[in-house]
């Protein structure tokens, strides 16, 4: 591990009594909200668009960006790559030495300041990145590094649209590796590549790697991780091998040779965008080839010393020669992440969060608040599933059962708790998988069933 330290962030959700709670759920799906996610983070209270492509992000919503945000870091951390945090607006002058200034068009967001100097607000980080770490890195013996950010960026994106799929400001990993050699790049390249199957692995997500076009730097180390769903943007073209889930546990990511056998093993399926469509390999593949869209939720990509090289970074080698860096940058687009998974994961109720990521794990509903054995019995259950540590979001309101039911199957926490009057008396409470059985099982089982 280039790292070993422990990532000093952690998500502690607390449990929620709804009747104090902010959650504006809505009954009717907005007409300007064209795709499944959009309508459902609308409803489910999780945003609330602000201008054209930008997003408040209510407390639900905030919850779940939090959740993949910690996997974003925890699978970051796993691979070495160190925690920073880097200015959202920067200066003109910075990017004018990478030549990106001028080359950027007008997706980059131009800002003057009150003397009159030409700022923008980030769409990228890489000119930052690089002369932060010039100002830190004197020898050889600082390499490699992996650094990265979770960071708000803003692309002025000409067609905002899908809600957070895609916005103009959107929250981003950005990480960026330095390295000696091309070997050395080459395995930072990798360790990313591994972590980004394994961050979207552990979000319930099946990402497919595919070969991405590396533009006029060339090369064909890039790859977009890709969601498939009806709704994405890219045309992709893959191996029915990718359908099959992956196992990546078993590999160690500090074994260079062995790393890389797996991943070359990885890619003999065929996967790529339609930039970079290799019609012999899909012959290849012949009836087992499969076409579909798909959402881009990451890249990761090599690009040598594109930048240390234009920004005249170098480290003093072994020998005194300098070397210049060779660097690779790797995006996940968190919040579109949210997006993403909701597409992935809904039925026609609304949201069905994997584990991993919901914003609560159980939707406690009293169905008689006005019934005091029934409500004696709730509190009970809150208090010790919260004692427990169970994130529990606790339907406390005066409202018809049924319309505490579409909320907690809209807002698709994994489990409901049911708890109304006649099963109290019998001491029975209804257990529900949100998509899946309902049960009933013993009051006094309930909390050692959801801890
Ligand atoms: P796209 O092709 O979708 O415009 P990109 O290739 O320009 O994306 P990158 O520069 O690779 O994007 O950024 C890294 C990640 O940030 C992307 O893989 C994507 O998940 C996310 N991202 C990029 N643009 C947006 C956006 N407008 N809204 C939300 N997320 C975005
Ligand atoms: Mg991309």
């Amino acid at each position: 591990m280039l790292n070993a330290g422990l990532s000093p962030f952690v998500v502690k959700s607390l449990p929620v009594r709804l009747s104090r709670y902010f959650l504006p759920v809505l009954k009717e799906t907005p007409g300007d909200a064209q795709v499944i996610s959009h309508q459902l983070m609308l409803r489910a209270g999780m945003i609330r668009q602000t201008a054209a492509g930008i997003y408040a992000w209510l407390p639900l919503g905030r919850r779940v960006l939090a959740k993949i945000e910690q996997i974003v870091r925890e699978e970051q951390v796993r691979a070495g790559a160190i925690e920073v945090l880097m200015p959202t607006i920067q200066s003109a002058d910075l990017w004018r030495q990478s030549g990106r200034y001028d080359a950027y068009g007008p997706e980059m967001l131009r800002i003057t300041d009150r003397h009159d100097r030409e700022m923008l607000f980030s769409p990228t980080a890489e000119e930052l990145f690089t002369q932060i770490f010039q100002n830190g890195a004197k020898s050889y013996r600082d390499l490699p590094k992996n650094i990265y950010q979770i960071q708000w960026k803003f692309r002025d994106e000409v067609r905002p649209r899908f809600g957070v799929l895609r916005g103009r400001e959107f929250l981003m990993k950005d990480a960026y590796s330095f390295d000696a050699d091309f070997a050395g790049a080459k395995h930072s390249y990798n360790r990313m590549f591994i972590a980004y199957m394994r961050t979207f692995a552990r979000m319930g997500l099946d990402a497919i790697p595919m070969q991405a076009d590396t533009g006029p730097i060339g090369g064909d180390l890039s790859h977009e991780f890709i969601v498939l769903a009806p709704t994405g943007e890219s045309d992709v073209f893959y191996h029915e091998n990718w359908l099959k889930p992956r196992d990546t546990s078993a590999i160690d990511a500090d074994d260079a040779d062995a790393l890389e056998g797996f991943i070359t093993g990885l890619n003999a399926d065929y996967a790529a965008t339609d930039e970079k469509r290799d019609l012999a390999a899909e012959s290849a593949a012949g009836d087992q080839l499969r076409q579909s869209k798909g959402i881009e939720v990451g890249q990761v990509f090599y690009f040598g010393d594109k930048y240390t090289k234009a920004m005249g970074v170098t480290v003093q080698g072994p020998d005194g020669v300098p070397i210049t860096p060779l660097m690779g940058s790797y995006g996940i687009g968190v919040s579109r992440l949210v997006g993403a998974i909701i597409e992935a994961c809904h039925d026609k109720d609304g949201i069905i969060w994997p584990d991993a990521v919901a914003p609560f794990k159980v939707a406690l509903i009293n169905l008689r608040v006005d019934d005091a054995a029934c409500a004696a019995a709730a509190e009970k259950l809150y208090a010790e599933l919260t004692a427990a540590g169970v994130e529990v979001l606790y339907d406390d309101r005066d409202e018809r059962g049924g319309a505490k039911f579409a909320t907690a199957d809209l807002i698709g926490l994994p489990w409901q708790l049911v708890v109304g009057p006649k099963g109290v008396a019998a001491g029975i409470v209804e257990l529900k998988r949100r998509g899946g059985e309902r049960v009933e099982i013993a009051l006094a089982d309930a909390v050692g069933r959801l801890s």
